[in-house]
């Protein structure tokens, strides 16, 4: 259904893409690294005499430019746009697509902000939405409507790691003339490309993994097909929810280094998930590179390593879930996820408590760990230490 286009680098391995798509070094001065063009407004040589292409920030600049090439270039996309928060991309994605008398079918484990946004704004203008369990076809195939106009996959999932065959989806989406959205925020595109399986958009909050470290918000989309990316940059101008200059410049510097950083991150969290596995203090470890984990083999089939995302149903119940989200020490308790840093985060009352009461609700005896770049060994021994002392205080 999508047109390809060859974008910057597009042949280059990723790790080079990385580095490269959208990088120029200044041709005027040399600098290596493109600079900041921390600039509202661009001078026109007499009227209508644009250098470039830039007149005003909320339409272009020229940071935003290099980000957006990098962007389009690390998903194998043809358009790559950035925007001021992921559910900012999300909120035009989903304006240029619905419109009121429409509806959508999305996954029962997804980010909550994102379902706040379908249920609580969408809802309020008159579009539809259903819950299902993306590894049911069957469910999903039933609960495609004449109205359907997306279906919105997000896998790995937040916070319970479901994975869903994205490949599989995107067909049956396909067949019913509904568009595929996928949220690759928890895989990145250094371990999953959704486009390249058939998704027709992939949205990102760049905030995570892609800036990487924990001191941007931002969010982002890549997709392939023109017309489509003709109403999202629309209304990214029009409605106005850009990523600024330092923001977009501090992403572009956290993706040339996020192949190195995946790879440790997944190292981490695969080792942890090992540990906690069979610790006599965890009910279930969620984590996809486990073989026991029910996604794990669509994981391996779709993605390069597992990620640095794991989550844990503690035994006994949401005071020792509690307890031990207060007492790691290298695990810092914030919201938030894909920074280098690692974190440690109590969904039902923290990320997801906008969700409680709903099918999406988490369950009080779940914890969700961000597995950082720290030294492995210390990391375990720290979540050791804690779940340790959550028991004991029980
Ligand atoms: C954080 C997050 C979002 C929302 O992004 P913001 O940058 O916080 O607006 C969307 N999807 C997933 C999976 C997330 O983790």
């Amino acid at each position: 259904m999508a047109k390809k286009k060859k974008s910057a680098h597009g042949s280059a391995a990723f790790a080079t893409r990385a580095i490269h798509a959208g990088q120029d070094h200044d041709r005027a001065t040399g600098a290596v690294i493109p600079p900041i063009f921390q600039s509202s407004t661009f001078v026109q040589d007499g009227i209508g005499g644009l250098r470039g292409g830039y007149e005003y920030g909320r339409s272009a600049n020229p940071t935003r430019t290099a980000l957006e090439k990098q962007l389009a270039a690390l998903e194998g996309g043809s358009h790559g746009l950035a925007f001021s928060s992921g559910l900012a991309a999300e909120d035009a994605l989903l304006r240029a697509v619905v419109r009121p008398g429409d509806h959508i079918v999305i996954g029962n484990d997804v980010y909550g902000g994102t379902y706040r946004l379908v249920n609580r704004v969408f809802g309020e203008w008159g579009v539809a939405h259903t819950v299902v369990d993306l590894g049911d076809l069957r469910a999903v195939q039933k609960a495609i409507r004449p109205e359907t106009k997306l279906l919105w996959i997000e896998t790995p999932s937040n916070p319970l790691m479901k994975v869903s065959d994205i490949a599989e989806l995107t067909e049956l989406a396909h067949g019913a003339g509904v568009l595929a959205v996928v949220d690759n925020t928890f895989a990145s595109p250094a371990l999953q490309r959704p486009l390249g399986l058939g998704a027709d958009v992939v949205v990102h909050s760049t905030t995570k993994y892609l800036g990487g470290h924990s001191d941007v918000i931002g969010g982002a989309l890549v997709l392939d097909d023109d017309g489509l990316a003709e109403k999202v940059r629309f209304l990214q101008f029009a409605a106005g929810a850009i990523a600024a200059p330092m923001e977009a410049w501090l992403t572009t510097r956290g993706i040339k280094t996020l192949d190195v950083r995946m790879q440790r991150h997944s190292e981490n969290a695969g080792r942890l998930a090992e540990f906690l596995d069979g610790h006599s203090a965890v009910e279930t470890v969620y984590y996809p590179g486990l073989s026991s984990h029910p996604g794990h083999a669509i994981a391996a089939s779709q993605m390069s390593r597992f990620g640095g995302m794991l989550s844990i149903a503690v035994v006994g119940g949401e005071r020792v879930a509690r307890r031990f989200a207060e007492k790691t020490r290298l695990f810092q308790l914030a919201e938030s996820l894909g920074g280098i840093e690692s974190l440690v985060n109590y969904p039902s009352a923290m990320t997801h408590a906008s969700v409680a009461g709903t099918e999406l609700a988490v369950p009080e005896n779940v914890v969700r760990l961000s597995v950082g770049l720290e030294d492995g060994d210390e990391l375990i021994a720290d979540v050791d230490q804690a779940l340790a002392r959550a028991v004991k205080q029980r």
